[in-house]
């Protein structure tokens, strides 16, 4: 594609996404195809000669379209948002245009050095502890998504541990011991069988049956038993905002008793630490100056496109230990020198895209006032949509709701809340997904669309409202 080109099918493509978004509202939120359909209308070989790009634009209106779940849509209610933004997406396609690998300082400083301001930025916008930032033993690092987070929390937790050990001999089963509340994110669960310590390492801390928050009393015991066995406490993940329920750890007193063990701390808060641009929502970050590693999401709720996990160590140097290895061909002057950051050493892979662009982008568009007028809007929907669902006594809400997600359910029981769910999904108009909480299916309404609007909201609950039956209480 010479440059002529590209200019030509480049315009062609922009104009495709903002119209885009112009009709998103004309599309059933959830994709309606049968398993295979996209298949099938596919050609069985791939081409021989080349195609016009015009084929392609044509084929994704006819064939990809029909198979897309609109996760952009204003009435977009299910697990938690996938924000893009206008910014976000060019900074993405101006670092695809670049298509620089970031693995080593040497082999783009720029892309280096841009990452580890925007971190430094986004900690000052979150308020989080100083000592996440990189002027201190700290830093920041781009993960692709907060599973990796987990992951690379586990190996540097098991480099201190082990004093190095770990990545040379390996880890014997029964050795070590992770710790996460039961409302937490399956990434835990899966960072232990990557890390080799198979899923029998990790133990559920049980939770208040109120807040769903994780209790400090059995974290201790769990540990306590641990120990007395022989076996190591390696890391505990806190959890700020759990998937299911938006549920909030005590991080200070989970913290705390890790600390004493001298496992470490890992903050896993993927969906709500963005909403700490707020200062009103600055109470989420209690706690996690006592953590040795903090991730968050802009990718979520953050209006920067997938992907993108903003992840924070305390102390640089475990992570680097449990991940740095220089081979003969990656070596050059400014890594010897010591001077520079090589994120090649903060993450699994060896390349890396340059995706602070996209977070440079959106930061510098929206600036801390778009950000907290965003997370405000969506916090403050979802108090209004609470406070319908809480009038009306065919409903009732299951667990707290500070933020933007709220989980409730039909008091007729599992299966009619199964069935409204089913049933709404079914129309189109919205998409939600559910839960389970104390043994009973919940449904989780997720605010968070940057296109979302009260209208979308109220029509949420007017579906949902009249997809009931039995009589609506007065309000
Ligand atoms: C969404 C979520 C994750 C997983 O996020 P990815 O970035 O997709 O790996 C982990 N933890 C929590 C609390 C989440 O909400």
């Amino acid at each position: 594609m010479t440059p002529e080109e590209f200019r030509a099918y480049g315009r062609q493509v922009v104009d495709w996404i903002a119209d885009y978004y112009e009709r998103i509202e004309s599309f059933p939120v959830l994709s309606q195809v049968a398993p295979g359909e996209i298949r099938a209308a596919l050609p069985v070989d791939p081409p021989e000669q080349g195609e016009p790009f015009a084929d392609v634009l044509a084929d994704l209106d006819r064939v990809i379209l029909p198979g897309i779940t609109h996760w952009q849509h204003p009435s977009f209610f299910a697990f938690f948002p996938a924000n893009a933004s206008g910014p976000a997406i060019l900074g993405d396609l101006l670092a695809s245009g670049l298509g620089v690998q970031g693995m080593l300082w040497a082999t783009s400083p720029a892309a280096t050095e841009l990452e580890t301001h925007v971190m430094d930025w986004l900690a000052t916008l979150l308020g989080l502890p100083g000592r996440f930032r990189s002027d201190g033993m700290g830093g920041g690092v781009i993960q692709h998504t907060a599973s990796d987070a987990a992951l690379v929390a586990l190996l540097a937790a098991l480099h201190r541990t082990s004093g190095g050990s770990t990545e040379h001999v390996g880890i014997a089963a029964g050795r070590y011991a992770v710790y996460t509340s039961g409302q937490t994110h399956s990434s835990v669960e899966k960072a232990c069988r990557v890390a080799g310590l198979g899923g029998d390492a990790l133990r559920k801390i049980e939770v208040d049956p109120v807040t769903l928050a994780a209790r400090p009393e059995h974290l201790r015991e769990l540990i306590q038993r641990d120990v007395a066995a022989g076996i190591t406490p390696v890391l505990v993940v806190a959890s700020v905002g759990a998937t299911g329920t938006g549920a909030v750890d005590p991080v200070r007193e989970l913290a705390t008793i890790a600390r004493e063990h001298g496992a470490w701390v890992h903050v896993d808060a993927a969906w709500a630490g963005v909403a700490t641009v707020a200062p009103e929502l600055r109470w989420l970050n209690d706690g996690v100056d006592l953590a040795d590693s903090y991730c968050t999401n802009p990718h979520k709720w953050l209006l920067t496109n997938f992907d993108c996990d903003a992840f924070w160590v305390a102390d640089r140097a475990a992570l680097i230990g449990a991940l740095s290895i220089l081979p003969e061909y990656l070596r050059n002057s400014a890594t010897e020198s010591g001077a520079v950051i090589d994120y090649r050493d903060w993450h699994v892979p060896l390349g890396r895209r340059f995706r602070a662009l996209k977070l440079w982008a959106v930061i510098r568009w929206y600036g801390a006032e778009g950000l907290r007028a965003h997370i405000r809007s969506h916090v403050s929907l979802a108090q209004e949509f609470a406070s319908w669902v809480a009038a009306d006594e065919r409903f009732e809400l299951v667990a707290p709701h500070p933020l933007a997600l709220v989980t409730f359910r039909l008091r007729d029981g599992d299966d009619a809340t199964r069935a409204l769910m089913e049933r709404v999904n079914a129309s189109g108009e919205l998409y939600l997904t559910h839960t389970v909480v104390n043994d009973n299916v919940a449904l989780r309404m997720s605010i968070g669309s940057p296109l979302t609007e009260r209208r979308h909201v109220a029509a949420a609950w007017e579906k949902l409202s009249g997809e009931t039956e039995g009589h609506v209480s007065a309000e």
